[in-house]
């Protein structure tokens, strides 16, 4: 590997280039999640395709290893990198809806909360995640499942066509018809592709929803989650939410008394006819006796924004997840063992329905080929300071090892995964894994785009 040379890099690209010597390279090389903490060579703050093109070239005619940053949320943090250079795409947050063909235009870098903004001027949406500051770029990837996925799919389902910068810097478009192995392969296979600069998403009608948060006492966990696994798979599909298990935040409409306690809660996104969400919401209410709720009419992104407060930059991360075949009795024993020792406020399991539109689509039919999983569970161990790491990480690992015998897959959801969980790559693909490595054989014979859950070529 070359010395870099900032002002060669410089000459080619209109962007910010922040090494180690300039003001503010702490913050440029920051990402999300606090435990990483690595230093780079040089942060790109691409302006255009020509930036990203050019600092694609740069890296690999010097032999740097290149990361690439969307929203940065990466929990093993393939945000950044130490010595290489990061293309930090935070620039490129356009978002423009066609609302005639249903369509929206969003930059690579742009943050779920921009596309929800600007989607819902036209009462339109895309299905994506649960909080609105994660990427676009990372989630619709590796999947993106979120409260409207048993409606309208997994984000990437929803994706037309992609600009994408190469391995070489070239650029192209990726769709159906143009390089559809490529397209293919953007659905769920990360960014082992290529960078994309552009994605085009089908927008769907989804306007003002009925949704929010129902807590319940751990005294009624059992029968929550019971009511869970049987009633939402088999409820009308405009009925999204998770269940989880987390510990009372100091919210106003949570009695004083039970702030601090670990509890287990239901959030519910009714997105159909409003008409009918005090039907749809009642048996809901009815899983246990219920603690406190905070349901109401709202636009769709103020759900999609409810819970940021609780993730905000800056805090520790580890993550476990699978996915789930079925909630077996023994598996619903394992959580209600482990769930309750939720260990902070900021942390909380979460168990995701994927059934409905997400197993509408075959699991050929995109990389993302866990299309028989009906849950994703995600172990999210979320803290402040580094003195608490042992602790936090322990519950995370403990409760995994209980929970993942039950879970059906060896493999888990990719944008879930922690940065110790690289021999489950291949498991997290399954059948796709083999066309995966020989699509990435043909678009990335290097290996350039490495530092994600890496898909090598094939040999
Ligand atoms: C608080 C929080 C909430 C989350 N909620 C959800 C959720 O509800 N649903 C869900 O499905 N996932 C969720 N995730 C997981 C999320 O999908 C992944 O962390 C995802 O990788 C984040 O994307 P990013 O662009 O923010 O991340 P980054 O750290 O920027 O990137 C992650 C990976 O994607 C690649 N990448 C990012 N953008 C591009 C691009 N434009 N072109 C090519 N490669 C790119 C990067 O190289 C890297 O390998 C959540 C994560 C966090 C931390």
């Amino acid at each position: 590997m070359a010395a870099l040379d900032a002002s060669d890099l410089r000459a080619r690209v209109r962007g910010n280039v922040v090494t180690p010597e300039d003001e503010g390279y702490d913050a440029a090389r920051t990402v999300y999640n606090a435990m990483i903490r690595r230093k780079p060579a040089a942060v790109v703050r691409v302006t255009d395709d020509a930036d990203v093109m050019a600092t694609v070239r740069f890296a690999r005619e010097g032999g740097h290893p290149l990361a690439v940053r969307g929203g940065g949320h990466s929990v093993p943090g393939f945000g950044t990198c130490d010595d290489g250079i990061v293309v930090d795409l935070g620039s490129l947050r356009s978002v423009r809806v066609g609302p005639n063909a249903r369509t929206v235009r969003v930059g690579g870098g742009a943050l779920l909360g921009d596309v929800d903004h600007a989607t819902n001027a036209f009462g339109l949406a895309v299905p994506a995640g649960f909080i609105s500051t994660t990427g676009v770029g990372g989630l619709t990837l590796g999947g993106g499942i979120g409260y409207l996925s048993r409606r309208l799919g997994l984000t990437a389902d929803n994706l037309l066509s992609a600009d994408v910068i190469t391995a070489d810097g070239n650029r192209v478009t990726a769709s159906a018809d143009e390089h559809p192995d490529l397209f293919w392969a953007l659905h769920g296979g990360g960014g082992n592709f290529g960078i994309v600069t552009s994605f085009e998403f089908r927008l769907h009608p989804v306007d003002q929803i009925v949704g929010g948060p129902i807590f319940f006492g751990l005294d009624a966990a059992a029968d929550v989650l019971d009511f869970y696994r049987r009633h939402f798979p088999a409820a009308p599909r405009e009925l999204g939410g998770f269940f989880g298990f987390i510990v009372a935040p100091p919210l106003p409409f949570i009695p004083e008394e039970r702030h601090g306690e670990p509890l287990c809660v239901l959030v519910v996104c009714w997105s159909g006819d409003p008409a009918e969400a005090d039907r749809m919401l009642e048996p809901v209410r009815g899983a246990g006796p219920v603690v406190a709720e905070h349901v109401g009419s709202m636009p769709y992104p103020a759900l999609q924004s409810a819970f940021d407060g609780l993730l905000p930059r800056g805090l520790r991360h580890y993550w476990k997840a699978d996915f789930v075949r079925d909630l077996s009795d023994e598996a619903l024993a394992a959580h209600l063992k482990h769930g309750p020792k939720v260990p902070n406020v900021n942390s909380a399991m979460h168990i995701y329905l994927m059934d409905g539109a997400v197993q509408d689509v075959g699991p050929e039919e995109t990389a993302f080929a866990r299309r028989d999983a009906r849950f994703v569970v995600n172990i999210a161990g979320v803290w402040r300071d580094e003195a608490d790491d042992d602790p936090n990480i322990g519950w995370v690992r403990d409760y995994y090892d209980a929970v993942h015998p039950h879970s059906g897959f060896e493999g888990g959801y990719t944008n879930f995964m922690a940065g110790d969980d690289e021999r489950r790559v291949r498991a997290n693909y399954g059948e796709s894994y083999d066309r995966l490595a020989k699509i990435k054989r043909a678009w990335d014979p290097d290996n350039a785009f490495r530092l994600n859950q890496n898909v090598a070529p094939a040999g």
